[in-house]
């Protein structure tokens, strides 16, 4: 039976038989037991599904990996300890040393140091391009190593629209798949696969926990991209630390997640533990949910901003005035994150004078859980950086990041209008 999405968020992946726990249970074991050493041979090799050791796979993990796979339309999904974990190994998976990728410009810090940094330690280089380059600016960056194209739906803090159609179409006529972090967007607002993206990508720690809990990523895979072409020969010719499984002919649509698995979390780790997954389908139960009303919130307290003589600019994609906003109708009409930045009169200072009146909201690192927060990203994770590489790097010192909760929006609005009224 197909359910809409908002089903899919409180019922799929767990279906208890008759007698079984109704809720999903923690499985909270590294281990699990076998009749007979043929079912465990059989398992090593891949050739009977089933669970051997927890870091590879787990009933609780298993359970929400099918329901993240439902909700972004893929035919299968590995979850992982972080976003980080998740980015680094959609890539790993089809790339190796002397291979290279392309990145669109616009994406969170993190993923800049992980590509930038530590992947280049690694021999993979990413090549990054401005979403603003011409077609044939972007081509340039792609060669017979090139594996990958890479993007965020929604960046995060920047809040750039990605044009996810016109980016799957250059990878393609490259034949290489285009990779698509989806956690600002959520399959709630955008499903990346409908648009062309092969792999989605996520930071569940964000809407998809949604209360600020758990750290943890996954990986969700179309199951439409041909990796036989020639360019992935790690996925289409036997894999020798496997005794020669292949995994396009074993596996064939499910060929990405198992490579992912059977390789990468063998030897990488990065698993999630069971009672993170738990925590997270709790979450996920009430996904669209809240992503509604952060999206409706969102949109009320940049209108109210827009409004707002004290305020000299507000950025999000909603927003009519948006430079995003077409992008944004197009790729999440109904709705695109709880995330939003805008700038104060009287700049730094007043910036600083105005989150510390905030009451309700608070002051956090973090993003996209059901608390209204706010960032001053000048003097916190941007501080060593002088006033012009603020505004160089796109963070003006007048800059503030909010990310709008669930609460009832009178109440943020209201707690904005005392913190605007005692920053003067
Ligand atoms: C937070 C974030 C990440 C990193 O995820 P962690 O769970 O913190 O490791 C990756 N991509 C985006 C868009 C993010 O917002």
């Amino acid at each position: 039976m197909d359910y809409k999405i908002e089903t899919n968020c409180v019922q799929a992946g767990y279906e208890p038989k008759n007698g079984e726990p109704r809720v999903l249970p923690i499985y909270q074991s590294t281990t699990y037991k076998y009749d007979s050493a043929q079912y465990l041979g059989d398992l090593f090799d891949l050739k009977v599904e089933g669970h051997m050791y927890t870091r590879l796979s787990n009933p609780t993990i298993e359970c929400v990996e099918k329901k993240i796979a439902a909700l972004e339309g893929g035919v299968g999904a590995l979850c992982l300890s972080s976003g980080q974990a998740a980015n680094l190994f959609a890539l790993l998976n089809i790339a190796q040393s002397g291979d290279n990728f392309v990145s669109a410009s616009e994406i969170y810090g993190g993923t800049v140091n992980l590509f930038a940094v530590t992947m280049k330690k690694m021999g993979i280089e990413v090549r990054f391009a401005s979403p603003k380059d011409s077609d044939e600016e972007i081509e340039k960056l792609f060669d017979e190593r090139t594996r990958a194209v890479f993007g965020e739906t929604v960046s995060n803090p920047a809040l750039d629209v990605l044009d996810i159609e016109r980016f799957a179409r250059l990878a393609h006529s490259h034949g290489v798949p285009l990779i698509i972090d989806n956690t600002f967007a959520t399959p709630i607002n955008c499903r990346p696969f409908e648009f062309g993206a092969d792999i989605v990508t996520h930071s569940t720690t964000k809407y998809m926990d949604g209360h600020a809990t758990c750290v943890g990523g996954a990986i969700v895979d179309s199951g439409n991209f041909d990796w036989a072409g020639g360019k992935y020969p790690e996925l289409s010719e036997p894999d020798e630390s496997y005794h020669g499984v292949t995994y396009t002919k074993e596996f064939g649509k499910a060929a990405y997640i198992v490579k992912a698995r059977a390789q990468l979390m063998r030897d990488l780790g990065s698993q999630m533990s069971p009672i993170a997954a738990f925590i997270l389908n709790l979450g996920l139960e009430t996904l669209h949910l809240r992503v509604e009303r952060h999206c409706e919130n969102a949109m009320k307290v940049a209108k109210f901003l827009e409004d707002c003589d004290d305020i000299s600019w507000v950025n999000y994609p909603g927003l009519a005035s948006s430079p995003q906003y077409e992008l944004a109708k197009k790729y999440m009409p109904h709705g695109i994150c709880g995330v939003i930045s805008f700038g104060i009169k009287g700049g730094k200072e007043a910036a600083v004078k105005f989150m510390e009146s905030l009451k309700l909201a608070q002051m956090v690192v973090h993003v996209a859980d059901a608390r209204t927060s706010v960032l001053h990203p000048a003097s916190t994770t941007h501080r060593q950086l002088s006033d012009e590489q603020l505004i160089s790097c796109g963070v003006p010192a007048d800059m503030i990041r909010m990310s709008v909760g669930i609460e009832n929006c009178d109440d943020i609005i209201g707690d904005i209008q005392q913190a605007l009224f005692n920053a003067k």
